[in-house]
């Protein structure tokens, strides 16, 4: 099985020289071919061109990865140790991604064409966060005593699920791994992870630096893969207990349907958005607002789930904030991802690209008013590139304000006052998160109470921490990475009653 290419064409002072990752599943403990010896290329959508050759895996590979995830989890050598040393392993695996960060950076960039500063700030930093903050949560867990007769003791603790299928999209591979990864890892369990097909190449060195910090073999699986061939089987798979999924409202729902057609298990469902930035009429800084409304949209091209991709705004202020979101938009063209001065990277495939502009086709041909943007850029020949793209789009029914586009785009509408913002807000299937801009906190927190979203922030946008929890209302999904709470999704709560008569 070839790795990652490592030189070969590549310019002098890539980030890519010097790298290399198996690219072979990882199944207890080891990395091998898939069973059917097939692979897929991986190709970087910064240029077009194949990086590396990825295990294809399949329902055979699947089954040996559960089997192996049972068997550790049966064994209890990780579920039934104690936190603190479940900490300590994890604690050395934050350090490993630390030390490593660099590389870990260079492999997302270069997988989905993320601009490699975001990578090496953002991308890895809250990675590792995320695996530091449940590893020092893990060991001071406490469990609860119900109120009993005097004649009883019955006790409420946590336990492990057993073996979780997590299954990850493309846009943040690192970060969503992570936040599947810390709260299962930590509370016990084994895991199966299938990586997006677009972008395994930091879930391969992650599970290798997880070896390496002392992960007993078969705790953690990763099986590269298409949805069809390797997610469908280890949704259906009758030994898996849990599926934690983060992706697509279509896929998400098949994964309703797997569980359905098995074994029952449970299904946690973190999915898209369509989140809508409202700012009245009174609000205090428009600039200020402007800058959070750009980068809440054109950051990481706009793949991001809760990206602030509706703009609602008072008529009073609407034509200023657009012209400032015109130059915003102006300073920001797409670059080369390995460049550490670019802000806005490529998109992260060939495909993708071509469905964004049908998206903003579409737009225009229903009326909609493109105000700034909408065409491919190339800056770097063979990749896909986009630039920040603003579309005034005032029928709530049409696709650019309703669906989610997923790139860089920017869909404008105008409210006559808060409760016709709120209306428009409310009027999507998605619930991922919102925002309020207004001088005036009791509107604020009015909104933000009826707005139907996971998150709302006031004055600002995307502002987070672990401590946090993260996810949908509505079709955006029920599940919460991130915080304590997530621990809830991979942990079942055991009564053990003491009869003391
Ligand atoms: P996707 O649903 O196409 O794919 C996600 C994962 O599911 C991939 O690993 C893919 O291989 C797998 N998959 C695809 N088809 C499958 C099938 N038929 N059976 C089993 N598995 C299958 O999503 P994507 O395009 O990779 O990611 C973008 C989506 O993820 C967006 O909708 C975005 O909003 C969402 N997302 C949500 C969050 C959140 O926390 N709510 C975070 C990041 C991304």
């Amino acid at each position: 099985m070839s790795g990652l290419s490592t030189t070969d064409g590549l310019l002098a002072g890539d980030p890519l020289s010097g790298l290399s990752v198996r690219t072979e599943a990882f199944i207890d403990g080891r990395f091998v071919a898939a069973a059917d010896g097939r692979t897929f290329s991986d190709v970087s959508p910064r240029d077009g061109r194949v990086v590396a050759e990825v295990a294809r895996g399949a329902a055979v590979d699947i089954d040996r990865a559960v089997g192996a995830a049972r068997r550790a989890f049966d064994e209890g050598t990780w579920a039934l140790a104690d936190p603190a040393q479940r900490r300590r392993v994890l604690l050395r695996l934050a350090e490993l991604m630390a030390e490593h960060a660099e590389e870990l950076a260079r492999l997302e960039s270069v997988d989905v064409g993320h601009p490699i500063t975001d990578a090496r700030t953002v991308d890895v930093v809250n990675a590792t966060r995320c695996i530091t903050f449940y590893a020092e949560a893990i060991d001071k867990l406490y469990g609860e005593i119900a109120p009993t007769g005097v004649d009883d003791l019955a006790l409420v603790g946590r336990e492990p699920i057993g073996v979780v299928g997590a299954v990850v999209p493309w846009n943040y591979p690192l970060i969503v791994t992570c936040w599947k990864l810390g709260p299962a890892l930590a509370m016990g369990n084994s895991v199966v992870l299938k990586p997006a097909e677009q972008s395994p190449l930091s879930a391969l060195r992650l599970v290798e630096l997880a070896s390496e910090a002392g992960l007993p073999d078969g705790v953690l699986n990763v099986v590269p893969g298409f949805g069809e061939e390797a997610g469908e089987p280890l949704g259906r798979h009758p030994d898996v207990d849990k599926i934690a999924f983060t992706g697509s409202v279509a896929v998400g729902r098949l994964f309703l349907r797997y569980a359905g057609e098995s074994n029952g298990k449970g299904v946690a469902l973190e999915l898209g958005g369509k989140s809508p930035q409202i700012v009245l009429a009174d609000v205090d800084d428009l600039e200020a607002a402007a800058q959070a409304i750009g980068w809440g949209i054109f950051y990481n091209a706009g793949q991001t789930c809760h990206a602030g991709s509706r703009l609602i705004v008072a008529r009073e202020v609407r034509d200023e904030l657009v012209e400032r979101l015109i130059a915003f938009a102006g300073e920001m063209s797409p670059g080369d991802p390995f460049d550490p001065a670019t802000q806005l990277g490529s998109l992260v495939s060939d495909e993708h690209l071509r469905s964004v502009l049908g998206h903003i086709g579409r737009a225009r041909d229903d009326g909609a008013l493109v105000l700034f943007g909408g065409e491919p850029a190339a800056p770097v020949a063979g990749g896909a590139y986009l630039g920040p793209t603003l579309v005034q789009a005032e029928r709530a029914t049409l696709p650019i304000v309703q669906e989610e586009v997923f790139g860089p785009v920017l869909a404008i509408q105008t409210a006559d006052d808060a409760d016709h913002a709120l209306a428009l807000a409310n009027a999507t299937r998605y619930g991922l998160a919102a925002a309020v801009w207004t001088s005036d906190l009791t509107s604020a927190g009015r909104l933000a109470r009826r707005l139907r979203a996971g998150t709302v922030w006031i004055n600002s946008f995307d502002r987070s921490s672990m401590a946090t929890p993260f996810g949908g209302m509505k079709e955006s999904g029920h599940g919460r990475d991130r915080s304590l709470h997530a621990l809830d999704g991979y942990s079942h709560l055991k009564t053990t009653w003491i009869h003391l008569g």
